[in-house]
């Protein structure tokens, strides 16, 4: 394994500080998880799972086609009409609680597990993915008997089988957003991890075995597209849940026209980061590194476009490469690693297209001189300065390390350039000054917006899009009636 060292000026050096795997156990191979036991595939098809990091094969995973999606969504179907539907609302909540307590118990190797497998640095599945997972399932558990209470003057009623699809970046964070409120709200799940990261979305199977879940309640089903699809067209399925890219989700769009199946889309996001001239700019270059370079600029409400106020532009910069100069690119599960490995080598070719296409645009290509790691898919965090509004850099989600940089003038030249794209995800603001913050939560176009921070998640606030970052929210009162007839 590559070892990391950063220069802190003269001859320092973190020395490496590798978190311990021993503890983990990941089997050779894992099943699906179909009404409550781990069974073998119909077809008998397996496909190799990886650390992106060493590029070694982790396990292998069932692949599961339209008859094992069939069993597990009939089997969802069962334990819905049997059992969740009619078990009071307060011990539905017990079994929550309990998911919730056991994800705590296990919080390391679940944390572990998600670097090796996804690539992310420890630090982020240590100290925001695993325990995130946790408060959601903690939220969520604590609305299970207060739904009347949640929708004063309703009557707020289950829909029976959700089928839910996820992406890799947040393998069980994803899990817990969209399992923890269908459970809550009495519904019954068949849920796709993303071929890449199934293996913490198993772990979660195996914690719910092991809490005694009923059986066919939660489903786990591992696979590709064909799988995703496969419970999308499942005529008993009565909702789809679905986070990843837009293009899917158009797809996943068409696919339930004029059936009468309930859909949220959470897609991609091209965040505008917003720093205005009165804004603590050191404060703010910890905010543009957390939100676009930590965890590889894999997160959908990545700030992915800075945009800086003209008197502050040269100062912001030059502390920026600073900064970015002491980032650690390299081994995920070392404790100093701010950007670990980029989730697979598909990704890592789509975010190389766009690091030529750049330069050709015509922006200037910023990169420190940190050293990569020679095995594994890595990728230096890259600035792109004199962006413009038209560049596909600016327009496009990149889904990596990489940030563009535009200036403005006026808070209305900003407002409109930062809204001048597809997507609408999240924004970030920069200011002393309340009332600026106050007019740009008015004029952006995005369903979250941070004021003087970035990437700062609960589980009690709704997150979602705009426009093509799609539709519905999660998190939050507001995450509960995606899975509710309200009557
Ligand atoms: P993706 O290719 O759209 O895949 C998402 C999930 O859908 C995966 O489980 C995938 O399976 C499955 N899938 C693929 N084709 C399908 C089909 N035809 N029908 C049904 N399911 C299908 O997205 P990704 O590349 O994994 O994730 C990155 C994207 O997710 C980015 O665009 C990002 O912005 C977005 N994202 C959005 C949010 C949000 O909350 N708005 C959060 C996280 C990520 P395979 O893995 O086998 O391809
Ligand atoms: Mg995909």
């Amino acid at each position: 394994m590559q070892e990391n060292k950063v220069e802190l000026g003269g001859d320092w050096t973190y020395a490496p500080a590798p978190e311990d795997k021993k503890h983990v156990k990941i089997e050779k191979r894992y099943d699906l998880f179909i009404n409550g036991k781990f069974v073998k595939p119909a077809k008998g098809k397996y496909f190799d799972t990886i650390s992106p990091s060493t590029e070694e094969v982790l396990s292998q995973i069932a692949e599961a086609d339209e008859k094992d999606v069939d069993t597990a969504v009939k089997a969802a179907r069962n334990a819905y009409d049997k059992v969740w539907k009619k078990m009071p609302a307060k011990e539905r909540g017990k079994y929550i609680f309990r998911i919730a307590r056991m994800i705590q118990e296990r919080s390391r190797e679940l944390a572990v597990i998600e670097s090796m497998n996804g690539g992310k640095p420890i630090r982020e599945s240590r100290d925001i993915d695993v325990p995130l997972a946790a408060n959601h399932f903690f939220y969520y558990a604590g609305w299970a008997d207060k739904l009347e209470y949640a929708f004063p003057g309703k009557k707020p009623q289950s829909l029976g089988v959700v089928g839910q699809i996820i992406p890799w970046n947040f393998p069980l964070l994803m899990a817990a957003w969209k399992i923890a409120p269908a459970l809550a709200t009495g519904n019954t799940v068949v849920l796709k991890p993303a071929e890449t990261t199934s293996l913490t979305a198993l772990k979660l199977a195996e914690i719910i075995q092991e809490s005694g879940l009923p059986d066919g309640v939660v489903n786990i089903v591992t696979g590709h597209g064909k799988t995703g699809a496969a419970i999308v067209n499942h005529p008993l399925v009565n909702k789809v849940a679905f986070t990843g890219s837009t293009d899917v989700g158009k797809i996943i769009q068409k696919a339930v026209a004029g059936t009468n199946k309930k859909v949220t889309l959470e897609l991609g996001g091209k965040a505008a980061n917003i720093v205005f001239e009165d804004a603590p700019i050191d404060q703010a270059v910890e905010g543009i590194v957390n939100g676009i370079f930590f965890n590889q600029g894999h997160v959908c409400c990545a700030g992915s476009r800075l945009f800086v106020q003209e008197g502050v532009a040269e100062e912001l910069i030059r502390k920026l490469k600073d900064r970015m100069q002491t980032l650690i690119v390299g081994d995920p599960l070392d404790k100093n690693t701010d950007i670990g490995a980029i989730n697979s080598k598909e990704q890592l070719q789509k975010i190389d297209h766009y690091l030529k296409l750049g330069s050709e645009e015509g922006a200037e290509m910023y990169q420190p001189s940190c050293s990569i790691p020679s095995k594994g898919f890595f990728c230096k965090p890259t600035l792109f300065l004199h962006a413009s509004q038209s560049h596909r850099i600016v327009q496009e989600e990149i889904f990596g390390p990489v940030l563009t940089v535009q200036t403005f003038r006026t808070i209305e030249e900003v407002v409109e350039k930062a809204n001048n794209i597809p997507y609408g995800l999240s924004a970030g603001v920069w200011t002393d000054k309340g009332s600026k913050i106050f007019n740009l939560t008015q004029n952006l176009r995005a369903g979250v917006i941070w004021a003087n921070t970035y990437n700062k998640f609960d589980p009690t606030s709704p997150f979602g899009g705009y426009k093509e970052s799609g539709f519905g929210r999660e998190g939050g009162l507001h995450g509960l009636m995606p899975y509710l007839e309200l009557t």
